[in-house]
């Protein structure tokens, strides 16, 4: 179901719980109807952006062409991974303006070049992915909201 952005920085700003099983039918295929009703201004969400402190993001992946053969990945073009956890990250750095819609202003932050993530899929399978470019920026920008953290 696709639900309101939620641009309370009270809710944005609270660590995410671990998404279970259950999550799979209830935030996590809202959290991809949603993705996919805003993809036109949005290339990523995590759960909280919906009003859901769960550890659920969703990415756009054809955000970055050649992008959209990524396994285990939900309806249509949208990657949805429960309880992300990175494996591995690049220690090269870059440093880029990210906006976010729950957020008005745009912010300088610092992205690895590349991330190796581990997650559950809409079917609760593990997998382990790694993501470069502007799927790898998408991703981190997604954990740290789940962190609390906003750009
Ligand atoms: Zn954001």
């Amino acid at each position: 179901m696709v639900k309101d952005i939620n641009k309370d920085i009270e809710i944005l700003k609270k660590k995410a719980k671990p998404a279970t099983k259950d999550d799979i039918a209830g935030v996590a295929q809202d959290l991809a109807d949603t993705l996919q009703a805003y993809r036109m201004t949005c290339i990523g969400m995590a759960a909280n952006m919906i009003g859901v402190p769960k550890a659920v993001i969703a990415i756009s992946l054809d955000a970055e062409d050649g992008a959209g053969s990524l396994p285990g990945a939900g309806p249509a073009d949208v990657l949805v991974m429960l309880n992300p956890k990175y494996e591995k990250l690049s220690g090269k750095t870059y440093t880029v303006e990210e906006g976010c819609l729950s957020l008005e202003d745009k912010h300088e932050v610092k992205r690895s070049e590349w991330v190796e993530v581990s997650y559950r899929d809409m079917r609760w399978q593990k997998k382990r992915q790694k993501f470069t470019g502007l799927l790898a920026e998408i991703v981190q920008h997604e954990m740290d909201h789940l962190e609390g953290k906003i750009v």
